[in-house]
């Protein structure tokens, strides 16, 4: 997903998965009533007016600060603006398709964070709830935070076609987003030269204007930050019903942020074009999508395959088909993907992986995977669950003697997990007895 959901440090966790996880906010203090009556609820709700009232007043004092300076306002206003506008500018000559600015305020999010942490609809995903009150408070996470900058990158690449991989059971099918270069790397490597140019354009600012220090941070899915709600908020991205973030030119993009010390001028949300679509509530092959906004995660494919460390639920295995890394298929049938805008070069498609045989990567041994994926975000899931995924991909691919040879190669694996999951696998091309 995601999600995506990611800890304080991005150190020993896992990319990424883009499993649609955020929680909609469609319908924001609603929720509130319902949240007191939780464990712990009262005391989240008291954190999270607590927050509020410090955004509010961060901005009665930068309109009293503005009234005070009397003919400063105009001068005020514009110098914010014009350094909103080289942000943009610099972000675009980065390779950012967009960029826009969010008050760092996401109280009407947070609700349903607590929502779906309490239905346990994040599985295995222990720092979703470890870190909650950071992701839905980003004062602690970063204390003066008052502007977060998002930032969109495309990564939509030259590749097999996803359709005709998805149909051949012989194919492995990989997460278009992970093909390439793992994208942490990347999406922070150039928000570290968008922050230093806010840095400088902060130097230039007459100190008695500022309201207080300048500091920053950049984010590349690497701590508890809500990026799709800053996406919706900073007007770069709707939320589609899948629960990601979408544009007129797709879903196929990273999202990053800077967090700063600057009050900038917030940006006007986009309007939701979903409309009476629900093509992804309806392709999903594990029905994840619970509801329009709403997915659990424990369902879903990218989870299963990224996140989730131990045995995959049987039951769920056939619908896995050959997806052995992610899954795309929420958005593969999105209309607004039929305008997708093509990927930075930086994600450019390595080692084949959008058309490679099953029976040829369930061949790698450990030495194999780590050297073919350096770089790339799947070896973070480790050689073992990569064999614990093909085996599933085996199992519900056409009988042939290669794949069944293939599986009874690794039929003796010492690790339990994998020998459990390769029987399952030969099971499936069993004939059944006369
Ligand atoms: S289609 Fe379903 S299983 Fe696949 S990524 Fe989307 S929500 Fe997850
Ligand atoms: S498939 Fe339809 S409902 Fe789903 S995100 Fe795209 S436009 Fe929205």
């Amino acid at each position: 997903m995601t999600e995506c959901p990611q800890q304080s440090t991005n150190q020993g966790r896992l990319p990424g998965a883009k499993v649609a996880v955020e929680p909609d906010n469609h319908t924001g203090s609603k929720q509130w009533g319902q949240l007191a009556a939780k464990p712990g609820g009262r005391r989240f709700i008291r954190q999270m007016q607590g927050q509020r009232r410090l955004v509010m007043i961060r901005a009665m004092q930068e309109e009293n600060s503005r009234a005070g300076a009397g003919g400063r306002l105009a001068d005020s206003q514009g110098t914010y603006a014009g350094i909103v506008n080289r942000i943009k500018g610099f972000g675009q000559e980065l390779g950012f398709a967009s960029i826009g600015i969010a008050r760092a305020d996401v109280s009407a999010a947070a609700p349903w964070l607590m929502r779906w942490l309490a239905l346990g609809r994040h599985g295995e995903m222990d720092y979703m709830a470890k870190h909650a009150s950071l992701r839905a408070a980003p004062q602690q996470l970063f204390p003066g935070v008052l502007s977060v900058i998002s930032a969109r990158l495309p990564y939509w690449p030259v590749a097999a076609d996803a359709f005709h991989v998805l149909g051949d059971s012989k194919l492995a099918y990989v997460s278009r987003y992970a093909l390439g270069r793992d994208y942490h790397k990347t999406v922070r490597h150039r928000l570290q030269k968008l922050a230093d140019h806010v840095r400088h354009e902060a130097e230039a600012i007459e100190t008695l204007e500022r309201e207080m220090p300048f500091a920053c941070r950049v984010f590349s899915d690497s701590a508890p930050v809500m990026e799709t709600d800053f996406a919706c908020q900073s007007g770069i991205a709707w939320r589609g019903k899948h629960t990601l973030s979408l544009t007129r030119g797709g879903s196929w993009h990273f999202l990053g942020e800077i967090y700063t010390t600057l009050p900038l001028p917030a940006d006007v949300p986009m309007a939701d074009h979903c409309g009476d679509c629900r093509r992804c509530l309806d392709a999903c092959p594990t029905g994840a999508i619970v509801a329009p906004y709403e997915v659990d995660a424990r369902l879903c494919i990218s989870y299963l395959t990224i996140e989730l460390k131990g045995a995959i639920p049987v039951a769920l295995r056939p619908s896995i088909g050959n997806r052995i890394y992610g899954c795309d298929d929420c958005q593969l049938c999105c209309p607004w993907n039929r305008f997708a805008e093509m990927g930075d070069a930086d994600f450019a498609v390595r080692n084949g992986l959008d058309a490679t045989p099953l029976t040829t990567l369930f061949a790698w041994n450990e030495d194999d995977f780590n050297t073919r994926l350096a770089g790339s975000a799947i070896r973070r899931i480790g050689h073992q669950r990569w064999l614990r995924n093909i085996a599933v991909a085996l199992g519900n691919a056409d009988s042939s003697p290669a794949v069944v040879q293939a599986l009874a190669a690794r039929r003796d694996d010492p690790s339990p997990l994998l020998r459990e999951h390769v029987g399952w696998a030969l099971n499936q091309h069993r004939q059944p007895s006369a």
